[in-house]
């Protein structure tokens, strides 16, 4: 796929991502769709209305009547997509900073988009055949206002309200100004928690944090944890797909640490589970404790759910999955990411009395490091994958190729790989000895950026 890669289409404003652009996105996704309405939604970017105005008129030129869900995290627009069979559109660049924006397609069904589907948006929107509607059959726009009660009143559909309410816990919630900050705070207040919040009002700028939930950005989620000493934190990124956790102690909670709780209370023999090619040695021991198993592939939200429906089809159970980033997938409810869905299947694992530290310490014991080395030309990228290839050719480990290069010692791994979205070389490492997983990732750090100083 050229125009679209592992999480979407994602780019500058104005630089690497127009509205033109986006306009013809829509244009193609009608066209492929040939259907009635559409959904679109966006997150709380402040260039958000203005890509969400271009995908409303490339619809409404091929004939395509537009449902605009205005701000709302990108699993309450797949719930809607799937409650009214429309297809959607979403206007997110999720995790991104805030000069970033970006589009995704939701199928009919609520699901993204599969690599399949995508390829031909792609070929009718690189060869320009659009379906153009006449001046009499241009569609209709719709402003919706319903579609977060209807969205939230699924998620609690599918928790035990009673024992919610019995447990009578405090959150705080940090949406990192995003689109959760519309659904996160009301859905945990109406689940009878006591909520308090941080970086939680509308703000295109994003002045209080990054929307990527990593916690170098969330210092302040740990501060208001002890503060308020409330029983749990939780961040969502800019859409609100994902989720990640700070336990009652204001300490920061591993994505993987969760995931593999997660998969350890979802998981039976027989089941499998998909996760991506950075997969913590976490979930690895999970799967193995649980006689259940585990299928990687490529890092990207489109890559496991295509996997997940491929293993679907063929009879497989796979009740979880998902990346330690805090995108967790639970596909009997939905083949989705959805961060209040996961925050409300964690925050489930407390209410019989264990507190969240309890709940991962037995998943904790791993340490993890990821460094990020910008280039700034095609060469240098060139230049960091070349060594990287060379250097797990070399290395005294098992060889995964599957996406970047991944080295297994047995007492540690490394990934190093180019990110899908923004001009960087990712390494990640993992070991029990946190001195170890920041020597080989600081190792191959060094490496990396000699190489292309030199070059
Ligand atoms: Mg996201």
């Amino acid at each position: 796929m050229q125009v679209f890669g592992s999480s979407g289409t994602r780019g500058i404003v104005n630089e690497s991502l127009s509205p033109d652009f986006i306009m013809k996105v829509a244009k193609a996704a009608g066209t492929m769709w040939s259907a009635e309405r559409v959904a679109i939604g966006r997150d709380t970017r402040k260039t958000g209305l203005m890509f969400a105005n271009a995908a409303a008129s490339g619809l409404a030129s091929v004939g395509v009547s537009v449902d605009r869900l205005g701000v709302i995290p990108t699993p309450g627009i797949q719930a809607y997509a799937e409650r009214n069979d429309i297809p959607g559109i979403v206007i997110t660049a999720s995790h991104n900073p805030p000069e970033y924006n970006g589009v995704k397609l939701i199928g009919s069904d609520g699901k993204e988009l599969s690599v399949n589907e995508l390829e031909r948006v792609e070929s009718i929107l690189l060869s320009e055949q659009f379906d153009n509607a006449t001046w009499d059959q241009v569609g209709n726009d719709t402003d919706i206002s319903n579609s977060i009660t209807a969205y939230l009143d699924d998620i609690k559909r599918a928790v035990n309200l009673q024992q919610f309410k019995e447990s009578q816990l405090r959150i705080a919630v940090d949406p990192g100004h995003g689109a959760g900050l519309y659904t996160s705070p009301r859905l945990f207040r109406e689940l009878g928690c006591e909520v308090v919040t941080v970086n939680a009002h509308d703000d295109g700028h994003f002045p209080g944090r990054d929307p990527e939930p990593i916690a170098e950005n969330l210092a302040a989620l740990g501060d208001l944890v002890k503060a308020a000493n409330a029983d749990i934190g939780i961040a969502h990124d800019g859409d609100a797909d994902r989720a990640i956790f700070f336990d009652e102690s204001g300490e920061y909670i591993e994505g993987d640490a969760t995931l593999a709780a997660l998969a350890d209370a979802k998981l039976t023999e027989g089941d499998i589970t998909v996760s991506a090619v950075n997969v913590s040695q976490r979930l690895v021991n999970v799967v193995d404790e649980t006689n259940a198993s585990l299928e990687l592939t490529q890092i990207g939200s489109t890559r496991i759910m295509n996997r997940i429906q491929e293993l679907q089809k063929a009879g497989n159970n796979v009740p979880i999955a998902g990346e330690g980033n805090g995108g967790v997938i639970f596909p009997h409810y939905r083949l989705a990411r959805d961060g209040a869905y996961t925050a409300v299947k964690f925050i489930e694992l407390l209410t019989n009395g264990q507190t969240a530290s309890e709940v991962v310490n037995k998943y904790d014991d791993y340490h993890n490091v990821r460094i990020n080395i910008h280039y700034e030309s095609e060469n240098e990228r060139e230049t960091l994958l070349g060594l990287a290839e060379e250097t797990a050719i070399k290395a005294d480990g098992e060889i995964t190729t599957i996406d970047g290069y991944r080295i297994d010692y047995g007492d540690a791994w490394i990934l190093v790989r180019p990110s899908g979205t923004e001009p960087v070389v990712r390494i990640y490492a993992e070991s029990k000895s946190k001195q170890r997983a920041e020597n080989i990732a600081s190792s191959m750090a060094q490496k990396l950026r000699e190489a292309i100083d030199d070059a």
